[in-house]
């Protein structure tokens, strides 16, 4: 099913407003505040939604084929992929939602709207740019941004319990001096401990699309802004859904926050000459994984018949990635550094009354 968001008063096509956070309708102006239209906290169920809420119009698509979707408005073909659940008409623009792949077990629950809207994260990451020391000179003068797309990319949640226990034997050692002789005392004690913690809410992004690593390092979110999911707050973006399930994903946040155990039961360790473990156990149990979509701005951009992806935090701001490397300005900065090193040895040899280099 297909759905738009049409403006209350002039039936134009709304799209959510990353600045004022609200459905926003470019052709009058209206605003809609999102959190008011579910009318109902439990946004997992999109028919209540529907059906709750007059203060705006939707338009489902009827239409025979499962796997294809059309605009409302013009009717064009929505060219999507399978993982797509929401993206703007080609045709038209308007943004529109397919809500029934974000239905039962792919239903989120919860959502950070995007901050930061098209022309800020394309002016920062112009700035990010020049910043770059060796970027080449080329790189931000032209218009090379081949695209930039605002996209909601699942996240699991986890709430974990870790338990970690450990057994080391340690000692503390001191030396001192009686007489002639030097005297080396060990004690060794036997350490014992275990640690019970809470990890709420790790995230995991769980799109194979997605370069893992990039994602990882957009963190952190801030959870301030995590509201209720509801399919408003995709209007006019892309979003995906997850490719895998919380099951599947649960060995890459377990490693990692089996890390975070090992470090805490460390650092309850300190205070010894050496520690040696004999024994240590670290578990890594799930209470809880719940389906998120997190804002991204993805940056692609053409420069040398290449093509270089950068990805930025659709709340915070932070950019990932790696512009270009430009040899001639490595070149450069090389030769800037032998001839500072020429005039410090010219300086030298005329302070001292040598021969000139
Ligand atoms: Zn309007
Ligand atoms: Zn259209």
């Amino acid at each position: 099913m297909v759905v738009q968001y049409k403006c209350p008063s002039c039936g134009a096509d709304m799209a959510f407003d990353s600045t004022i956070g609200k459905l926003h309708c470019e052709s009058c102006g209206t605003n809609m505040n999102i959190e008011e239209m579910s009318g109902d906290k439990n946004a997992r169920d999109h028919k209540h939604t529907h059906q709750e809420s007059a203060s705006y119009k939707e338009a489902f698509d009827h239409g025979a084929e499962v796997h294809e979707y059309h605009c409302n408005n013009c009717g064009a073909v929505l060219i999507t992929d399978q993982d797509t659940t929401a993206t703007t008409c080609s045709f038209c623009g308007a943004g529109v939602v397919l809500s029934d792949r974000l239905s039962g077990s792919f239903a989120p629950s919860l959502v950070i709207p995007f901050a930061i809207n098209k022309e800020e994260a394309q002016a920062a990451f112009k700035k990010w740019c020049k910043k770059g020391l060796l970027t080449p000179s080329g790189f931000m003068t032209a218009d090379r941004i081949k695209s930039i797309t605002g996209i909601y990319v699942p996240f699991w949640l986890y709430d974990l319990n870790g338990i970690g226990t450990a057994d080391a034997t340690c000692t503390k050692v001191r030396t001192y001096t009686r007489g002639d002789y030097i005297y080396t005392e060990t004690d060794y004690y036997r350490v014992y401990r275990k640690v019970n913690l809470n990890y709420l809410k790790v995230p995991t992004d769980a799109s194979e699309k997605m370069n893992d690593k990039m994602m990882d390092k957009l963190e952190p979110y801030h959870y301030k802004d995590l509201k209720s999911f509801n399919m408003p707050y995709l209007a006019g973006y892309l979003a995906e859904k997850y490719n895998y399930d919380a099951g599947e994903m649960f060995p890459r946040v377990e490693s990692r926050v089996q890390d975070y155990v090992d470090s805490y039961l460390r650092q309850t360790i300190s205070g010894y000459s050496s520690t040696t473990y004999n024994n240590k156990d670290i578990r890594i149990h799930t209470q809880n994984a719940e389906y998120a979509l997190f804002p991204v701005w993805m940056v692609c951009y053409d420069y040398k018949k290449s093509e270089h992806t950068f990805a930025m935090n659709g709340q915070t701001g932070k950019i990932v990635g790696k512009p270009p490397l430009s040899a001639a300005k490595i070149a450069g900065w090389f030769a800037g550094i032998s001839a500072a090193s020429f005039a410090i040895i010219k300086l030298i040899a005329l302070l001292t009354g040598g021969p000139l280099l």
